[in-house]
């Protein structure tokens, strides 16, 4: 049997491809490339094996879905095929909203078809918005504030309306914020244009690929100033889905539609996050704090406690050990996969 990882070429789907099979598992990857290059397969494959099965594909392509399901004979899948830039979002949310919820109905669509039952679903605890209470469990209310955090909302509300007419077992894994690579440095985040996200863009100031950082935000009402977030490690993350997937498989494990929080339990600031990386990389980043980003929150961080009951999964990696890897994966790969 098999695990199916939908968006399994992208950042994160990659690295969990990596920690499936490094658990045992025959993996699977589905891709449409759209966010993706032909050279994080191979990344994929030099890490796993030489003939990793990949299918170029649309998530949304019941059809091409269905007889993936049939010719690997899978019997789980994680779903992580999806547009993932709020920016992005906020010019299209019709193509957001299109991609990313027509994934999640064609992946399901031909889960049924096939009578595949369980399913780990890519979420983020964006679909809190601005939470009005710190750290945030699982029964905190919920409510996008971009089209992007829409989308996921869309998706979980589909996955439990699904589970609730039976057929389906599904984790929803609400994600904070994923830093860092494997630590051979091979394989890693490779964003298209500019990136949106913090570390991706603090590591290309540190070779020379931008000038400076801007930090959007120095009069958050927080101990610096600066927002704060729940980074978490990668392949923290990345075995979070192999213990959610264990937790499927297990005859006593959760059933129907579950929503649980991957983080750390723990906030740092903008600011602390430039000043770690100056300390790993060896020389200061220059950074300049300017004007708030539309959209942005003041401060999430999770409640991690129900991922250590149900999945007997916590992050170990420290915001250093995020960084040296991510650091690591930029000097290798200064400009990418495809450099
Ligand atoms: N951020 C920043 N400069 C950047 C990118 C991000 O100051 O170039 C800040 C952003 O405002 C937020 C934090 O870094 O407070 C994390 O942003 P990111 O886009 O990585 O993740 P988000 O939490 O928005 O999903």
């Amino acid at each position: 049997m098999a695990v199916l990882v939908t968006g399994g070429a992208g950042y994160i789907g990659s690295h969990t491809a990596v920690a499936l099979h490094d658990a045992g598992r025959q993996v699977v990857v589905l891709d449409d490339l759209s966010n993706s290059s032909p050279a994080a397969v191979d990344a994929l494959r030099s890490l796993t094996r030489p003939d990793l099965p990949f299918v170029e594909a649309d998530a949304a392509d019941v059809d091409s879905v269905g007889r993936t399901l049939a010719d690997h004979r899978v019997d789980e899948v994680v779903h992580f095929a999806a547009f993932k830039s709020v920016s992005g979002s906020i010019s299209d949310p019709e193509g957001y909203h299109r991609n990313n919820v027509g994934c999640t109905a064609g992946v399901v669509a031909a889960m049924r078809a096939h009578g595949v039952s369980r399913l780990v679903f890519s979420s983020s605890c964006t679909v809190y918005g601005e939470p009005n209470h710190v750290p945030v469990t699982e029964a905190s209310p919920i409510g996008a504030t971009n089209p992007y955090g829409a989308t996921k909302i869309a998706c979980e509300e589909l996955l439990a309306a699904e589970a609730d007419v039976g057929g389906l077992d599904v984790l929803l894994l609400r994600y904070f914020n994923p830093v860092g690579s494997h630590p051979s440095g091979d394989l890693g985040e490779d964003p298209q244009g500019v990136p949106d996200n913090l570390v991706p863009y603090l590591m290309q100031v540190a070779v020379g690929r931008q000038e400076r950082l801007a930090v959007f935000g120095g009069d958050y009402d927080t101990p610096d100033g600066s927002a704060i977030r729940d980074y978490l490690h990668v392949m923290d993350l990345a075995e979070g889905h192999v213990a959610a997937l264990n937790a499927l498989a297990d005859g006593d494990g959760p059933t129907g539609c579950t929503a649980v929080n991957l983080g750390t339990g723990t906030g740092y600031s903008v600011l602390d996050v430039v000043a770690a990386a100056s300390r790993v990389i060896g020389q200061p980043v220059p950074h300049e704090v300017v004007g708030r980003r539309a959209g942005d929150i003041e401060r999430i961080w999770a409640d991690p406690a129900l991922a250590i009951d149900l999945l007997g999964w916590r992050a170990t990696r420290s915001l250093d050990e995020m960084l040296v890897d991510h650091w690591r994966w930029q000097q290798r790969h200064p400009n990418g996969y495809e450099a």
